[in-house]
């Protein structure tokens, strides 16, 4: 009995700690390409996405980079509306080059990323941020209740024990936690995606993915917390001899550089731009390989050209290829990790035409509102907002999105309320059952008094004199006491 009173005491105080609210994990794998599954480094990722649903790729965003998927997947905008164009570029009315900061995603204040949104739809929803690109700053004037900024120097696991903490915080326990793991990114860069040290990291990343999932397990959190696992981009492979170096065609001093291969913004200072226009497409008809658009030129359907940040000309080299930067950064890798570049060196880019299957991302997703076993068609990164919405119960702000491209991944709305439906009428049941029982017991007791009162009567009649001393008391009992 003390132990099951002590068992009680325990699971009492853990349900407390857990938010009434639906309970969302959204995990990135930066530069996770879709097909990397292929290379069977990842057994329980595979396993995993059996056990839920999942999409053979997504459709991301121009350019494929970092910044701009992270905040499309997080806000479901494209580039050109949320304004993170790329993971650098230059502001015209600052006059500066922007890097990675809180001005790069507050082109607009009033756009909500879904972590904004999950805590403004109520005083007891509470989100956090494992170093998603972006998490870290304040939207509408307000910080996300839980976060921790990027730093690679952390563990991958302790951050899977921190955003458990965060689930469980007696106070403020989260809802919804994005999570971000710099890897195969990082390393594919210096090492291209088809080298043994991506392989080894995608082992790592199962492994640390298998530890969420026993994390959970452990907390019987399995069935109450939904998890999509998903990528930003893919990567491809290029070599040194691809390298295109363009500032060689144009003269110092008459242009302002931002972007990174393989997308180059050019800014060129007044009255130049028209002839480092021509002088850039000379030289791409000379060396081939990348294409020049002036800013209206740029293809519509990218989504990326309808805002100020996006410069006057644009530089897209093509799969395969890129420019003098990545001969910089070659270097630095070469002297970073100690290896000689050669011209059969691979190294990672992405960032190129969303339309090459190389710069695809992943999805899946498993847990209590999503389909088990189940395959959908690939959809767009920017749907993922409607997605994220559904499961969290909100009411969705304006998008880019469909909600019904993503519909199919989650289980019938009934089903989710179910069990409150159950547990209504198995006691409206157990109550009427209970009023049956009450009603015939009272009505055995009212017949068996009956019976007992008849039976008397007979006998008084039969035998009266056996009965006139309890007479005698009863009708003495019956006297006033002063009479
Ligand atoms: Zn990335």
């Amino acid at each position: 009995m003390f132990l099951l009173v002590i068992l009680s005491c325990f699971l009492f105080s853990f349900v407390y700690t857990l938010s009434d609210h639906p309970i969302l994990i959204v995990v990135s794998y930066d530069a996770f390409r879709y097909n990397f599954f292929n290379k069977n480094a990842n057994p329980y990722m595979l396993k995993l996405r059996q056990h839920g649903t999942y999409a053979k790729y997504m459709n991301n965003v121009f350019p494929t980079k970092t910044f701009p998927n992270h905040h499309s997947i997080a806000t479901g905008l494209y580039p050109e509306s949320h304004g993170v164009i790329g993971n650098s570029y230059y502001d015209p009315v600052k006059k500066q080059l922007v890097k990675f900061g809180y001005e790069m995603f507050h082109y607009d204040d009033s756009i909500v990323p879904i972590w904004r949104l999950n805590e403004m739809a109520g005083r007891t929803r509470y989100s956090g941020s494992m170093m998603w690109p972006g998490g870290q700053f304040p939207y509408q004037g307000k910080n996300i209740t839980h976060y921790q900024e990027f730093n690679p120097a952390i563990r991958w696991h302790k951050r899977i024990d921190t955003v458990i903490s965060w689930l469980e915080d007696p106070e403020k326990p989260a809802n919804l936690v994005m999570v971000y793991f710099e890897e195969p990114d990082t390393h594919g860069h210096a090492f291209g995606p088809e080298s043994k040290t991506v392989f080894n990291l995608l082992q790592l990343l199962d492994n640390v993915t298998l530890y969420l999932e026993q994390q959970l397990e452990l907390k019987g959190l399995t069935e109450k917390v939904d998890v999509i696992h998903l990528s930003d981009h893919g990567m491809t492979s290029v070599c040194p001899p691809h390298f295109i170096d363009i500032k060689k065609y144009l003269q110092p001093d008459t242009y302002k550089l931002a972007g990174s291969t393989p997308g180059l913004h050019i800014i060129p200072n007044e009255a130049y731009e028209s002839e480092i226009y021509n002088l850039l497409t000379n030289a791409s008809e000379i060396e081939g390989h990348f294409k020049v658009y002036s800013k209206y030129e740029i293809p519509s359907r990218w989504r990326f050209k309808n805002n100020r940040r996006v410069p006057p000309i644009f530089l897209l080299a093509d799969e395969g290829y890129g420019f003098q930067d990545l001969a910089a950064n070659a270097k630095e890798y070469a002297k970073k990790y100690n290896f000689t570049v050669t011209d059969k060196s691979q190294f990672g880019v992405h960032g190129y035409d969303n339309l090459i299957p190389d710069m695809r991302p992943f999805f899946m997703a498993r847990g209590p509102s999503i389909k088990i076993n189940h395959e959908v068609s690939p959809f767009d990164t920017v749907d993922l907002f409607s997605l994220f919405c559904a499961v969290l119960k909100l009411k969705c702000t304006t998008n880019d999105g469909s909600f019904e491209n993503v519909e199919d991944i989650l289980l019938p709305e009934t089903g989710n309320n179910l069990l409150p439906i159950i547990v209504v009428i198995v006691g409206a049941v157990l109550l009427v059952l209970l009023l049956i029982l009450c009603a015939a017991v009272v009505t055995l007791l009212i017949i068996k008094r009956q019976q007992n009162i008849t039976t008397t009567a007979a006998l008084n009649k039969r035998f009266p004199q056996n009965f006139s001393h309890s007479n005698i008391e009863a009708k003495h009992l019956l006297e006033p006491e002063d009479a």
